[in-house]
């Protein structure tokens, strides 16, 4: 069985005392069954802060970092430095990485390579554009987004999450019903299987991504091949985050 991963993407918002009086508010209210992995991805620049304080069972993650392990790269941190500090997972490939930072298939890899290399989970996102969707070619975006991982092993490929996240849906309030997600998530797992061995494609979790939130999670989740969900605007309000928690259980 896949592991049940609810993760949520602060992305570049909330001011320090916003940001702790959030993960507070989580740690203190918040108590999900043991079977499902919570994972808080906040701004780098409060990573330490947050890690120093969660006693909860969150695992906490960073949403960026480089591929080169050290040296003349100003403004950046290494996977390295992210595990040393106690994280314990990275996102790879979001969407607004490849399209507003360039991040290119060839970065993306050298990511996954780093990161798995530190020791950390990656949570690896694809999706299509809407005009990939509109042109019949979502399917063939996905399968060659996934084609991506063909290199790594058995092991490696234990510690990839992937986060189906259509592109017209983030951040838009257009959420994928839950057909079109299941049937994404169900081509993706067929697309695993026919790549890598039965237990590796079987074991991977295939989270959704994109609008989910408190009030369309429990139908999203039902669907069978949909394993949790990479929140972004919804996770911002401790009350909804929490709600999309429960919402699995
Ligand atoms: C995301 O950015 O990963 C995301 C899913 O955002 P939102 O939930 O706001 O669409």
């Amino acid at each position: 069985m896949p592991k049940k991963i609810i993760a949520a993407n602060w992305k570049m918002n909330l001011l320090k005392s916003e940001a702790n009086s959030l993960f507070n508010d989580l740690k203190n209210g918040l108590s999900p069954d043991n079977d499902i992995n919570v994972i808080i991805f906040p701004p780098s620049i409060y990573l330490s802060e947050i890690l120093e304080v969660n006693k909860s069972t969150f695992h906490i993650g960073a949403q960026n970092f480089h591929f080169e392990e050290k040296g003349a790269f100003t403004g950046e941190i290494s996977a390295q430095q992210v595990k040393d500090l106690g994280c314990s997972y990275v996102l790879v490939g979001h969407s607004e990485r490849r399209e507003v930072f360039g991040e290119t298939d060839d970065a993306l890899l050298k990511k996954i390579k780093a990161a798995l290399q530190a020791g950390l989970n990656v949570i690896y996102c694809i999706g299509e554009s809407l005009g990939e969707r509109e042109e019949g070619k979502h399917k063939e975006k996905i399968q060659s987004q996934i084609e991506l991982l063909s290199s790594f092993n058995e092991s490696e490929l234990s510690k990839i999450s992937i986060a189906y996240e259509p592109i017209w849906a983030i951040g838009t309030g257009i959420t994928a019903t839950p057909i079109q997600a299941e049937e994404m998530h169900a081509f993706i797992r067929e697309v695993l299987l026919n790549l890598f061995s039965d237990k590796s494609a079987e074991k991977m979790s295939i989270l959704y991504g994109g609008s989910c939130n408190e009030n369309n999670a429990v139908e999203l989740f039902k669907c069978s091949n949909i394993d949790g969900g990479l929140i972004g605007g919804a996770s911002l309000k401790s009350k909804s985050f929490s709600q999309i928690v429960y919402s699995f259980e």
